[in-house]
């Protein structure tokens, strides 16, 4: 049941006067459960006993971290039919996108099960002492991964289960050993309430530390920055907005001690369509494309909002077949009202500046809070000299942009900020005429796709969900995989240390059986 309250640790409470819902786009009305926010001493509280649970959770062994993760992992699909009609009703997303966003999240945190519970991931580096080395002797020195200390989540509105309370930032945080505070997401606040509920039911079951996990209810931008100030937290983990995550990342970094915060972040998606390419599939990459660019009513961060290509009469036939399939989908709902306004006030601003073309705009009246599709062009020359088309609508939009020459999309490509993802679609045997291109495109990106679509993210461990700046806050690292744990350590060295106050993965006897570098050969050896 959802009650509206905060999980301060495993109590629920709800001390403050400022309330609100959540909001049903389909139907176009509040849902019933009301809200109450998080006060700033319900915060204090909560970062504190994440402090508390620290002490023990960091030395918690990988297998019972597993058994967590597996456990929280069951307690979701537990929830069955409750969680999905709870994420329908406040994202007006279909039954069957909640099921495999379920499945997802769930996969997700069965993956850093596995991680954990076989160990290696710590990078353990052993190198022995040598007493006899000349002139000097050498010291045992020996290293692991530790987890940083409590970590603040932010989720995002358009992935209420994989990228919200229980999705990569929180799975890969307790993999880690790190507790997490779960800043609500005021749009599915029911979502995160019964997810919370099952981290909570799982972190009891197993036996983990109280404050391992909090959620905390907001309706704005209060409650986050707080908890980002909070001198107790020590990293932060943000999907969402350029703006919002730039803004954490600014409070993190004014902080007397600064913290880490890794913010994945908006993206246009470069789509690079060479001209054979052009000229001999045109029709069906309109038809793929009208699909992708509309795919969850644009909502996806990996979302295809830039296709440029060389001008001449086949990217004019691009247009128009382009053009037309997308009028043929129907339109569909946005996630929430301020989402629909935000894409349509985005989308006005950027068709309104000089010499853009709109090449479609669905025009038949639609239902509230449904989008409408459209697609715009311009030249190479003018989306150079104006930086505002540059920036991402949020939802069914994309520019096409009429380069003059391979030299001028070159130039285009190296002046683009930062992208999750870069597209190329080339026949055989074209892609390296343009190795130039092809070139700029990897430096500004984090993912390349070859005759391809950006939507869709897979989750496994060669997979980089990340990019420069703006895409996120810090390219080193990827938000989705088993990787992702990487963000929430940091490597630590103990110095002649006497074997029995080691930890088991720098024991001598290996008995956790785990992979590492010992005397820089790697192995699972003992000493
Ligand atoms: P959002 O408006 O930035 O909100 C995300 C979270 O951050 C919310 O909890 C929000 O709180 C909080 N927030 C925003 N601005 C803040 C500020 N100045 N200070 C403190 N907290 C702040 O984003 P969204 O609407 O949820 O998501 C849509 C965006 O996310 C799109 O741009 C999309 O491209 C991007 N996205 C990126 C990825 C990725 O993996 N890179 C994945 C999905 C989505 P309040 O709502 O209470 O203000």
């Amino acid at each position: 049941m959802i009650t509206g309250k905060n999980y301060i640790g495993n109590k629920q409470s709800a001390s403050g006067d400022k309330t609100y819902r959540t909001f049903n786009p389909q139907l176009n009305v509040e849902n019933t459960p009301v809200f109450t926010e998080a006060t700033p001493e319900e915060i204090d509280e909560a970062v504190t006993l994440a402090s508390y649970a620290f002490k023990t959770f960091r030395n918690t062994s990988g297998e019972k971290k597993a058994t967590f993760l597996n456990a929280i992992a069951d307690e979701i699909l537990a929830l069955d039919d409750v969680l999905i009609q709870t994420y329908c009703s406040e994202t007006g997303l279909p039954e069957g996108r909640a099921k495999g966003e379920r499945g997802r999240t769930v996969g997700q945190l069965r993956s850093f099960a596995d991680l954990v519970k076989e160990g290696s991931w710590v990078e353990a580096a052993i190198d022995t002492a040598q007493p006899e080395r000349q002139p000097m002797p050498r010291s045992d020195i020996r290293k692991m991964l530790v987890p940083l200390g409590p970590v603040v989540v932010f989720g995002a509105s358009n992935f209420p289960l994989a990228y919200s309370t229980a999705g990569g930032d929180t799975a890969a945080a307790f993999a880690a050993g790190c507790p997490v505070l779960v800043k609500s997401h005021p749009m599915h606040a029911g979502t995160g309430e019964l997810v919370a509920s099952a981290i909570l039911k799982a972190a009891e079951k197993i036996g983990m530390p109280n404050g391992v996990f909090s959620n905390l209810n907001s309706s704005g931008i209060e409650v986050g920055q707080q908890l980002v100030k909070h001198p107790g937290v020590k990293a932060v983990g943000f999907t969402g907005s350029i703006r919002g995550g730039r803004a954490l990342y600014d409070i993190a970094a004014q902080r007397e001690e600064p913290i880490p915060v890794f913010a994945e972040m908006g993206s246009v998606n470069p789509v690079i369509i060479l001209p054979e390419a052009l000229k001999n599939r045109q029709k069906d990459l309109a038809k793929t494309y009208a699909g992708s660019i509309t795919l969850g009513t644009g909502q996806f961060c990996t979302n295809p909002g830039l296709l440029l290509a060389i001008k001449g009469e086949n990217l004019s036939n691009f247009i128009q077949n382009l053009s037309n399939e997308i009028l043929k989908i129907e339109p569909a709902v946005m996630l929430h009202p301020n989402i629909i306004s935000a894409y349509e006030s985005n989308k006005q601003k950027a068709i309104s500046q000089p010499e853009i073309t709109v090449t479609a705009n669905y025009e038949s009246a639609v239902k509230t809070n449904y989008a409408k599709q459209t697609v715009a062009t311009v030249s190479g020359k003018t989306f150079l000299e104006n930086s505002t088309l540059h920036q991402e609508v949020f939802g069914p939009y994309s520019i096409v942009v009429q380069c003059e020459n391979a030299e001028e999309l070159e130039t285009i490509i190296s002046k683009l900020e930062g992208q999750l993802t870069g597209t190329l679609i080339a026949d055989a045997g074209e892609a390296s005429k343009y190795s130039k291109v092809i070139a700029a495109l990897q430096n500004r990106v984090g993912r390349v796709i070859f005759n391809g679509v950006p939507t869709g993210v897979e989750v496994c461990p060669s997979m980089v969900h990340g990019g420069p700046y703006p895409s996120s806050t810090d390219s080193r690292f990827t938000a989705v995989g088993i990787h992702a744990i990487k963000r929430w350590v940091r490597p630590f060295s103990y110095q002649d240390w006497p074997n029995s106050l080691l930890p088991n993965e720098l024991k001598n006897e290996n008995p956790l059986q785990i992979s590492r570098l010992i005397n820089n050969k790697q192995t699972k050896s003992g000493i």
